[in-house]
């Protein structure tokens, strides 16, 4: 086990050569041919050591399921690694902002959300391997194609492996530029409110409108108050829309309203005071669709194990790994959310994920991929 940190630092200039590879791969989530180039790589990088199996994606890209080849005779139970293969960045985007080695960081589209952290776990698995370190368990890794717009088309295949396993490891960037994994996300979701009022001509028959522009001004109003910052629970209105003309009194408008919650039993809560709303002007509808699409991450004694496993293991090679709690979602939600201990953030250490100064920092490679391998060996 000692020598796990220093073959993973021998290896360094592959790891981040591999790292470019997969960031040089644009793969967009609305893009299944470039996804599936994408995951064509992975499956090429991993043939020699895994059995790999593709799983439809309907509108997007693949899903791809790797099952590793591992020193250690009796296998019990199973470890799903849990990772995307989508980025949030559109096809060209390497032109403005191409893959480069500066300052101690790498830079580039998806470099920490999320290829760097497959990378870690794909050495993880070599190192492993080469060190003929015996692992208790068998391995998956998932890379699913749509994390990134919602998850809906891997959601079941998510849920069916996570539900065979006794532990998942998220392979999402850590928090901050210290690398905190995560042990609690809120869940999330969406609500659209839409009013329905009365055309009228704002200057022949004003009195006959009935303003859904006005009327859905009044309802955000009460939408922002369902924030309880106390309890972990946020409502943002965050898209509006409505009206045709400034001389017409509006017929119909509607907001978009963004929801976390940190507790699944705030959902149903939430979702009925929407389902509450009345309108202010009676002559106007209301119509209120949405829901909770993920559900929270909960700190469960489970997540607590599987962290405190992992703190023990970086102190074993002199990392002080922290814990955090975040807005995000991630896959992580779904399995965390069937019982299943799962343990996220263990990617990248960097920051800018989403945005143009996306990065990782290079000195915090070996520890990460060393944290991998050693949790793998030890659950
Ligand atoms: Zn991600």
């Amino acid at each position: 086990m000692q020598a796990i940190l220093p073959y993973i630092q021998s290896r360094q200039s592959e790891i981040i050569a591999l790292i470019r590879r997969f960031a040089e791969c644009e793969s967009p989530s609305d893009n299944p041919a470039a996804v599936n180039r994408f995951v064509e790589l992975v499956s090429d990088a991993v043939t020699p050591y895994a059995k790999v199996k593709t799983h439809p994606g309907g509108a997007f890209g693949k899903h791809l399921v790797c099952e590793f080849q591992l020193p250690g005779r009796r296998k019990s139970g199973q470890i799903l690694a849990l990772g995307h293969s989508d980025t949030v960045w559109p096809m060209g985007t390497l032109r403005s902002m191409p893959f480069r080695e500066a300052e101690g960081r790498l830079w580039g589209p998806g470099v920490l959300d999320m290829k760097s952290g497959v990378v870690f776990f794909l050495f993880a698995i070599q190192a492993l391997r080469d060190l003929d370190i015996p692992v208790p368990s068998k391995v998956l890794l998932q890379l699913n194609s749509d994390e990134e717009v919602g998850s809906e088309s891997s959601r079941p295949l998510t849920e069916r492996n996570a539900a065979r396993s006794k532990a998942v490891l998220v392979l999402e960037p850590g928090t901050g530029l210290t690398g905190k994994l995560k042990t609690a996300r809120k869940g999330v979701g969406d609500f659209t409110v839409t009013v329905r009022g009365k055309a009228s001509h704002a200057g022949v028959d004003f009195p006959a409108g009935a303003s859904a522009v006005l009327e859905l001004a009044r309802q955000i109003e009460r939408i922002a108050e369902f924030t309880d910052l106390k309890r972990g629970i946020t409502v943002n209105p965050g898209v509006i829309a409505g009206g045709t003309r400034t001389n017409v009194v509006a017929a119909e408008a509607r907001v978009d309203v963004d929801i976390r919650v940190l507790r699944l039993r705030d959902a149903p809560r939430l979702e009925k005071k929407f389902r509450s709303l009345r309108p202010v002007d009676r002559r106007c509808k209301l119509e209120v669709t949405g829901g909770l699409n993920r559900p929270p991450m909960e700190r469960s004694e489970g997540i607590v194990y599987l962290f405190k496993t992992a703190q023990a293991i970086g102190r074993e090679i002199g990392v002080e790994l922290e814990e955090s709690l975040t807005g995000g979602g991630s896959d992580g939600n779904f399995t965390a959310a069937l019982g299943i201990p799962t343990l996220d953030g263990l990617g990248g250490v960097g920051e800018g994920a989403h945005a143009a100064n996306e990065s990782i920092l290079v000195d915090r490679i070996a520890d990460r991929t060393a944290v991998l391998a050693k949790l793998l060996a030890t659950l």
